[in-house]
């Protein structure tokens, strides 16, 4: 881990207990509540005391807040739908759904068979009541 790192982890995990800390004179560091320096485990009491310049330039710099680089992570928008070009995609319930997106190869057949079914369907109608077929003949 490089300095930067170790220093915005040790802030990161301090915020993450809800210690706000602020950069106090030149050199020094502030923690509210005060009795969060002595609820610091061995290995945090080191890295502030070996990385305390860059924990101070980091906390002034105020580039920490875990909270906000998290939260505008998630609000980046999803990648648009290939097909109709929404985030997210419009969804199949939408009028213009099958006018954007191909259909897959099970739905190509499922609507070949619904059209068969209703073509024969109509053809038994027709023989039944003795009515010439749909078709023109030329
Ligand atoms: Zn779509």
């Amino acid at each position: 881990m490089t300095t930067d790192s170790d220093a915005i982890a040790w802030v990161q995990a301090l915020q993450a207990r809800g210690v706000r800390l602020k950069a106090h004179g030149k050199k020094g560091l502030a923690m509210v509540p005060k009795s969060a320096y002595g609820e610091m485990s061995p290995d945090e009491r080191a890295t502030l005391k070996r990385h305390k310049a860059t924990i101070v330039a980091v906390v002034k710099g105020g580039h920490y807040a875990p909270a906000a680089v998290e939260s505008m992570a998630a609000k980046a928008p999803p990648a648009p739908c290939k097909f109709c070009y929404r985030a997210p995609c419009i969804g199949e319930s939408h009028e213009l759904y099958d006018a954007l997106h191909p259909l897959s190869e099970k739905q190509q057949f499922e609507r070949r068979i619904a059209r068969w079914e209703k073509d024969l369907r109509e053809m038994k109608i027709r023989q039944a009541y003795d009515l010439p077929s749909s078709t023109w003949d030329l």
